[in-house]
C-alpha cells in the first residue's frame, strides 16, 4: 500500500440507493432487456446517473477529494457484481462471455434472468432485509480470474469529474459464504474452502482500483454478523483472518475498509478484524453495542455507523454523538461517522414527498437527510460538539414532537388489545378442520390453485394511474376492475384450476394497498427502494396506531365468487409482511405493533366469512426474512410474529380453508414456526432449487397441506409439463398425496399473460397426467 495511509473522512455513509429518484435505472435497464436501447445508451444512462450521485452527495457535504463518497452502483446486485469481477460465473453463462473471456453485460444479465433452458443463478434475501441478491455457484471446478474492469472504470470516470470516491465490492468471505456449491460439487462443498484460490483475484481486483487512482477501497463482510449461514462464526473470522493477512498484505493496493453491517460482529471476527493488516473498520452499532477493546486498533480508523441505514426516522444525534463518544475507549486511531449499513435499504429524499404531512416530513430522514446527518457529525468529531449544537438540538425537538403527536396512541386500538387471552390465538384442531373442509370444498387429489395475483398489465397500471390523476371517475374505474376479475375468473375457469383467485388488480402492492385502507400509515409517492435487480417497492410508513375503519377486500372478492361455483379465495396480506415491508415505527415492541395489525386483519377475515368466502389466504412472504441474524433473538421474534399470524386467522371458522405463502424456500431455522402458524395450507417457493425443499418438509413432519411451487415466476421461462411432472412426481412420493396442493412459486403480477397462460396450462396438464396415475 501507499505510505503513509491516506487519510479517511470523518464521516462516511457506506453505500447509496442506485435506482435514481426516479427510477431511471429500472427504465433504462428494462428497456435494454426489451433491446429499446443498446448496450452504449444503458451505459450512458448509468454513467449519467452516477455522476448526479456523486454530484449530490457532494452537495450534502461529502468531500469530493477525500474518499468519503463511496462508489457503490450496481446495474443489478452488488454479489453478482463481485462474482461477475472475479469470473466466478456458473459454466452454463460461458458462452455468453465476450470474446476475450471477459463478463460484460449480456453474461452479466443472463446469469441474472436466465435464458431458455439455462435458468438464472438462486435469488435470496440479503440477511433479514427486503433487498435479494443473486446466490453465486461455486464448486471445486469454478475458475477464478480477474473479468470484469467495471469496478476500475468507475473509479476512472469518478476521477475525470474529479472526484476521488471509495469503490465498494462484496468482501471475499461474504461472496463465498454466501455462495451455494455448483452442481457438479461434490455433496456437502463449502464454497468458503476456495478461499485461498479467490484472494490472488481479489488482489488483483484491489491493484486495478489502486492503478485508476482509488486510494481506499470498501470490502463488505456482512457475513461476519450473521449466525444465520451454514457457516460457523468460527470458521468466518477464520476465513477474514486469512483473506485480510493476504490482502492486506498485498503491496499494491489502496487502503482497506472492511464493513461489517446489519448486527452486531461476532466476537471472533472483531478480534480478528482488530488485529488484521487494514486500514480502517466499520461497525453497526444501531443493531450492535460498542464492542470490547481489542488489540490492533490504535492503527485504525474506526467507522461508527450510528445512522440507521435501514430505517426511514430521524436520527437521534444526541444519541448518535453520545456513542461515537463512547467509541473513543476502544484506542482506535481515528473515529468517523457512519451510516450503520448501505442506506440502498432507504428511498432517496423526503423532500420529493411532497403530499406527506410537515409534521410527519420533520420526523423522518432518507438517505439523502442521512448523508447530511452523518456529515453533521462529521464536523462534530473534527470542530467539537458545539459546533454542531444546534442540529443535535433540533433532531432531539422533532424526536419528543413525535412522541407527543395526536394518532401515535389510539386509546381503543391499545384496550382491544390489552384484553386478548390465549383463546384468541388457537383455532379448533387441525383433523377437525381438515373434515370440515373438505366437505364445504369438494377439493380433487392435487387441488391446483395460483398465489393471488395475475399479470399486472399495462392496461391496469394505467387505469390506475388515470384514476389517480382524477381522469377517470371511480365509479369507471371499479367497472374496469370488475370486468379484469370476470376476465380472470373466466381464464381460470377455462384452464380448470379448483381455487379461484379474483387477480388482485386493484392492488399496487400487497403492503401498500392494505396500508392505503388502515389508519396509523402513510404512503409516499416517491419513496422507492429496491428490492432485486430493477424491482423496486414503496414501502409505506407505519407511524401510528393501526386499525381499520372500514372493510377492505370484501366488495371484490365477493363479486369475484358471484361468477363462480368453484371456490374463490379471498386474499390478505399478513402483519408480518406488513411491518417487514413497510417502514415501522421504533417506538414500541415491533410485537405490539403486530398485533394491531393482525386485529385488523381479523375483523377483515370475519367479514370475508359473512360474504360467502371459504377460503382464505393470508400471505407471509417475509416471516423469514425478519428472522434476526442472531440465534438469542430468533426465539422472541418467532413467538410474536407466529402469534400474529395466529391472532389475524384463529376467529376462521373451522371449515373455513385459511392458506398462507411464503417466499422462499429455506426452511431450515423457521420449519417448526411454519408449522406453529397452523395454516391449513401452506404454498413455498420451490422452482429454482429444482424442488429441494420438499424433502426438508417431509423429514420434519409437517402433516398440513403444503404447495411446493413449480413455476419459478422470477424469470419468463415456461416450464415444460415433463419439467412441472417431475417436480410433482417428487412431491407425491415424499409426501402423502393428500397434502400436496399444486401452485406456481407465487404471485403472477410481474409476468406477462402468454407466459403465464402457456405455464398454467403445463401445469394443469402435468397435474392430470399424475392423477391418472395415482
Ligand atoms: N398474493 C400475492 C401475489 O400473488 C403474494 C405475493 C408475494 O408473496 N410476494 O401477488
Ligand atoms: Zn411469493
Amino acid at each position: 500500500m501507499t505510505d503513509p495511509t491516506p487519510a479517511f473522512p470523518r464521516g462516511t455513509i457506506l453505500g447509496y440507493p442506485r435506482i435514481g429518484r426516479r427510477r431511471e435505472l429500472k427504465r433504462a435497464v428494462e428497456s435494454h432487456w426489451k433491446g429499446a436501447i443498446d448496450e452504449a445508451a444503458l451505459e450512458q444512462t448509468a454513467a449519467d446517473l452516477r455522476r448526479a450521485t456523486r454530484e449530490r452527495l457532494a452537495e450534502l457535504g461529502l468531500g469530493r477529494d477525500d474518499s468519503s463518497i463511496p462508489e457503490s452502483f450496481s446495474y443489478y446486485d452488488q454479489v453478482l457484481d463481485a462474482a461477475a469481477a472475479v469470473g466466478a460465473l456458473p459454466e452454463r453463462f460461458a458462452g455468453l462471455r465476450e470474446a476475450d473471456g471477459t463478463v460484460g453485460l449480456a453474461a452479466y444479465f443472463t446469469a441474472a434472468r436466465g435464458e431458455g433452458e439455462n435458468a438464472p443463478l438462486e435469488m435470496t434475501k440479503w440477511f433479514d432485509t427486503n433487498y435479494h441478491y443473486l446466490v453465486p455457484e461455486i464448486g471445486p471446478e469454478t475458475s477464478f480470474a480477474l473479468s470484469s474492469d467495471r469496478f476500475a472504470r468507475q473509479v476512472a470516470e469518478a476521477k475525470a469529474d474529479g472526484f476521488t470516491v471509495r469503490p465498494v465490492v462484496v468482501g471475499p468471505v461474504t461472496l463465498l459464504a454466501l455462495a451455494k456449491a455448483t452442481d457438479a460439487s461434490p455433496d456437502g462443498f463449502d464454497p468458503l474452502r476456495r478461499l485461498d484460490d479467490l484472494l490472488p483475484v481479489y488482489a488483483e481486483l484491489l491493484a486495478s482500483l489502486r492503478a485508476v487512482g482509488a486510494e481506499w477501497v470498501q470490502l463488505d463482510e456482512p457475513a461476519l454478523v450473521s449466525e444465520s449461514l451454514p457457516a460457523s462464526a468460527d470458521a468466518l473470522a477464520a476465513a477474514a483472518e486469512r483473506a485480510y493477512a493476504m490482502l492486506g498484505g498485498s503491496a499494491d493496493r489502496p487502503a482497506i475498509l472492511v464493513t461489517a453491517g446489519y448486527a452486531q460482529l461476532s466476537t471472533e471476527a472483531w478480534t480478528v478484524l482488530a488485529a488484521a493488516p487494514v486500514e480502517a473498520l466499520a461497525i453497526d452499532l444501531t443493531r450492535g453495542a460498542v464492542p470490547a477493546p481489542a488489540a490492533g486498533l490504535d492503527g485504525k480508523v474506526l467507522v461508527g455507523g450510528v445512522i440507521d441505514g435501514r430505517n426511514i426516522w430521524r436520527g437521534d444525534l444526541a444519541g448518535a454523538w453520545a456513542t461515537l463518544e463512547d467509541l473513543g475507549r476502544l484506542g482506535a486511531a481515528q473515529i468517523s461517522a457512519g451510516t450503520s449499513t448501505s442506506l440502498q435499504h432507504v428511498p432517496h429524499d423526503v423532500a420529493d414527498e411532497s403530499a406527506l404531512d410537515p409534521r410527519l416530513v420533520s420526523w423522518l430522514a432518507f438517505a439523502d437527510q442521512k448523508t447530511a446527518q452523518v456529515v453533521t457529525l462529521a464536523r462534530g468529531l473534527s470542530e467539537g460538539a458545539d459546533a454542531i449544537a444546534g442540529e443535535v438540538a433540533e433532531a432531539s425537538a422533532a424526536l419528543a414532537d413525535r412522541r407527543s403527536a395526536p394518532g401515535v396512541r389510539d386509546g381503543a386500538v391499545r384496550e382491544r388489545a390489552a384484553a386478548l387471552t390465549q383463546a384468541d390465538f388457537s383455532r379448533v384442531d387441525y383433523a377437525a378442520r381438515v373434515a370440515a373442509q373438505q366437505e364445504a370444498l369438494g377439493l380433487p387429489v392435487l387441488p391446483t390453485t395460483t398465489i393471488g395475483s395475475f399479470p399486472q398489465t399495462g392496461d391496469i397500471r394505467r387505469a390506475r394511474a388515470r384514476h389517480g390523476k382524477g381522469e377517470i371517475t371511480t365509479e369507471e374505474y371499479e367497472q374496469f376492475l370488475r370486468d379484469e376479475i370476470a376476465r380472470v375468473v373466466t381464464l381460470q375457469e377455462d384452464l380448470g384450476l379448483d381455487v379461484l383467485v379474483h387477480g388482485e388488480a386493484e392492488r399496487n402492492d400487497m403492503v401498500q394497498y392494505f396500508a392505503e385502507n388502515l389508519d396509523g400509515f402513510e404512503v409516499t409517492q416517491n419513496g422507492w427502494v429496491q428490492s432485486y435487480g430493477s424491482r423496486a417497492t414503496r414501502p409505506s410508513i407505519l407511524w401510528g396506531d393501526v386499525s381499520r375503519p372500514a372493510p377492505i377486500t370484501v366488495a371484490w372478492s365477493a363479486f369475484a365468487q358471484s361468477l363462480t361455483e368453484k371456490p374463490m379465495k379471498g386474499m390478505l396480506t399478513g402483519p408480518v409482511t406488513i411491518l417487514a415491508w413497510s417502514f415501522v415505527r421504533d417506538d414500541q415492541p415491533l410485537a405490539d405493533t403486530a398485533n394491531q395489525v393482525a386485529l385488523a386483519l381479523r375483523d377483515e377475515i370475519a367479514d370475508l366469512e359473512a360474504a360467502g368466502i371459504g377460503v382464505i389466504q393470508v400471505d407471509e412472504p417475509a416471516l423469514r426474512e425478519l428472522l434476526p441474524l442472531k440465534r438469542n433473538d430468533q426465539p422472541s421474534y418467532l413467538e410474536w410474529s407466529v402469534g400474529s399470524f395466529r391472532l389475524a386467522t384463529a376467529g376462521a371458522a373451522e371449515s373455513t380453508q385459511v392458506h398462507t405463502h411464503l417466499c422462499y424456500s429455506e426452511f431450515d431455522v423457521v420449519i417448526d414456526a411454519i408449522a406453529a402458524l397452523d395454516a391449513d395450507v401452506t404454498s413455498i417457493e420451490a422452482a429454482r432449487s429444482r424442488g429441494e425443499v420438499i424433502g426438508d418438509i417431509a423429514a420434519s413432519g409437517f402433516t398440513h397441506g403444503v404447495g411446493p411451487g413449480v413455476y419459478d415466476i422470477h424469470s419468463p421461462r415456461v416450464p415444460s409439463v415433463a419439467e412441472v411432472a417431475d417436480l410433482l412426481d417428487r412431491a407425491a412420493t415424499e409426501l402423502p398425496l393428500r397434502q400436496v396442493w399444486v401452485n406456481p412459486d407465487c404471485g403472477l403480477k410481474t409476468r406477462g399473460y402468454d407466459e403465464t397462460v402457456a405455464s398454467l396450462r403445463n401445469i394443469i396438464e402435468a397435474t392430470r397426467s399424475i392423477r391418472d396415475k395415482v
